[in-house]
């Protein structure tokens, strides 16, 4: 078995929503990025490239790549599972946590980890989204970034 760990942070500036584990979630927030700024999934690929060892998400999908502005991050999730499962690993659990002051996410949780379960192929029992607040403090709290946490548990194909 292989644990991975992968973290992320965005700023937020003034826009018309933000991406989070392939979701999109209307508010008055944008996050600043090269990509599509989808903190969740970016954590949860820098997770699966911590388990198999295999450097960062940053050394895979360089943010001064032009062929990676405004990317849906989405494939870099495809990308870090093909990696997986050529090395003879499959999913075996993935824990998240989104810390966001605004909006409240409750309601987006469900369809956030039926999203990545789909693009994992795996049942959503395997895929946990926590979200919390920032407390109205640092950073988060003062609606200024959005933070992520992954860790994820790698099984052999063959167990
Ligand atoms: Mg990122």
């Amino acid at each position: 078995m292989r644990i991975g760990l992968g973290t992320d942070i965005h700023a937020l500036e003034p826009g018309d929503g933000l991406h989070l584990g392939g979701v999109r979630i209307p508010c008055a927030y944008r996050a600043r990025a090269h990509s599509d700024g989808d903190a969740l999934l970016h954590a949860f690929v820098d997770a699966i490239y911590g388990a198999l060892a295999l450097g960062d998400i940053g050394e895979h999908f360089p943010d001064a790549a032009d062929a990676n502005h405004g990317r849906d991050s989405g494939e870099f999730l495809l990308e870090a599972l093909k990696s997986m499962r050529n090395l003879g690993f499959r999913l075996g659990n993935v824990d998240t946590v989104i810390h966001l002051q605004r909006p409240k996410l409750s309601g987006y949780k469900l369809p956030i980890r039926r999203h990545l379960a789909t693009l994992c192929e795996v049942p959503e029992a395997l895929i946990s989204v926590k979200a919390k607040s920032g407390e109205g403090i640092g950073p988060v709290g003062r609606c200024e970034a959005v933070s992520t946490q992954a860790v994820v548990l790698l099984v052999p194909e063959a167990d």
